[in-house]
């Protein structure tokens, strides 16, 4: 792990649970995890020899509903990383208000260095390992970094060798395998839909404004393809072969065309190629970090130009980086909301399985723009009513719903 997430995922906690008054015992029981698993994955790698990863499951808090939360395939999984995230889950199901809690996954690993072949194996190896604490009432995976529809359908196959035919066991299935339409592009479409919400509210649209979206996988791609489509002007994206700036704009159907020919945005001639972190620092009214944790940090919260953060990726902002945009008037749409785009069609996909009944793409576009507003006047009239960011907002928010659902459950 790079950054303390779990650091920050506790700071932005007690910020909001002083706030609400929350008792100690409670704040602590909130806080605690429910159940962390590690677990061995042994695979036979392509060459021959076996190959050893660590697999974790951490589940946080169903005091709402089953744990709900996606898998990520990445060098830096750890189990401190997976529980700060699996934290962030219960308080977006909360804000979002989605009838489940909150859980994360990964397995510490390369994904660049692994065939599909070891891939498929890996995940197969990882539900034997996890399956008896899975399942559609209890914890329900999703993607994440690194993971996709091919790695739930691998999942939910697995499950099905110990369960029988369960497609609500996992979310972001393939269409064929019982997955939602709409589900691909929710995150992306959500970031789009809070931002638009945070415009109306500033009594703005985003039509002829700057965005730069850094991360251009599931996530960052989509929400640059649909912010350009409503009249944004990209201009820059960036992936993990470095940033692409263009203050003309990008033509982003083309960037993702070379995108998917060349699995990266390596060789993109539409834009100028800039270093790194420096797609961070262009000049934009909306960016948009869509990649890593952690990026926006002490040492470059001051050269963010943006008038507009949304947080499409878990944790990007530290706290210090986040109390330096308060001070200077940024506003930071918090990721628990910005990215809640993608569980809210996960739950949509959820209660499609679970009555057998698919909706058309349409209706699942409509609910989702739908909770996103409704999301957003929660948290936006919470502001104002305490004087406070939209981040605590929504951690006030959220860790209300927990406490009263919590408190009603009794011990
Ligand atoms: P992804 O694997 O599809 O894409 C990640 C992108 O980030 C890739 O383009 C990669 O090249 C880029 N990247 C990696 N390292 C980078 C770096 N150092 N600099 C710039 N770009 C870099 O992942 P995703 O599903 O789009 O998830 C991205 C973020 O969004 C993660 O933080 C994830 O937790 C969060 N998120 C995802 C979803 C979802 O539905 N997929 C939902 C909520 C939150």
């Amino acid at each position: 792990m790079s950054f303390d997430a779990l650091g920050a995922a506790r700071t932005y906690f007690d910020k909001a649970a002083a706030l609400l008054d929350l008792p100690n015992d409670v704040a602590i029981q909130l806080r605690t995890p429910h159940r962390e698993v590690r677990v061995e994955c042994n695979i036979q790698l392509d060459k021959g020899e076996i190959g050893t990863f660590i697999g974790y499951r951490v589940q946080h808090d169903d005091a709402r509903g089953p744990f709900k939360g996606g898998i990520r395939y990445h060098q830096e999984v750890d189990a401190d990383e997976v529980t700060a995230l699996a934290t962030l889950m219960t308080w977006k199901t909360a804000v979002i208000d989605v009838p489940f809690g909150g859980a994360k996954g990964g397995i510490a690993c390369d994904p660049g260095l692994l065939s599909d072949a070891e891939k498929q194996r890996l995940t197969r190896k990882f539900i034997d390992g996890i399956y008896d604490i899975i399942g559609p009432t209890r914890d329900i995976p999703a993607p994440d970094m690194n993971t996709n529809a091919q790695t739930m359908a691998w999942m939910f196959d697995q499950y099905g060798k110990y369960r029988g035919y369960v497609p609500a066991v996992v979310t972001g299935k393939p269409i064929a395998l019982g997955g939602s339409l709409g589900r691909d592009a929710a995150t992306g479409r959500g970031c789009l839909f809070a931002t638009e919400e945070l415009l109306a509210a500033l009594g703005e649209s985003l039509t002829g404004k700057r965005v730069v979206v850094q991360g251009f996988g599931n996530v960052g791609s989509w929400a640059a393809r649909l912010m350009a489509q409503r009249g944004g002007r990209i201009v820059g994206i960036a992936d993990i072969t470095g940033g692409y700036v263009n203050p003309a704009g990008i033509d982003v159907e083309a960037a993702l065309a070379h995108a998917s020919g060349h699995r990266s945005l390596e060789g993109f001639t539409g834009a100028d190629r800039v270093a790194g972190d420096a797609i961070l620092a262009t000049d934009c009214d909306v960016l948009v970090p869509a990649a890593l944790g952690g990026v926006l940090h002490a040492d470059n919260a001051k050269e963010v130009r943006a008038k507009i953060v949304v947080e499409g990726a878990n944790g990007p902002t530290t706290p210090e980086a986040d109390e330096i945009f308060r001070k200077r008037g940024i506003h930071v749409i918090p990721d628990i909301y910005a990215n809640a785009g993608g569980v809210t069609v996960s739950y949509f996909e959820w209660a499609q399985n679970m009555q057998h009944f698919y909706w058309s793409e349409e209706r699942v576009n409509d609910e989702l723009h739908h909770k996103m507003k409704q999301g957003f006047a929660t948290i936006y009239e919470t502001t104002k009513k305490h004087d406070v960011d939209m981040r605590t907002a929504a951690y006030m928010i959220a860790i209300g719903r927990v406490r009263d659902a919590t408190v009603l459950r009794g011990l």
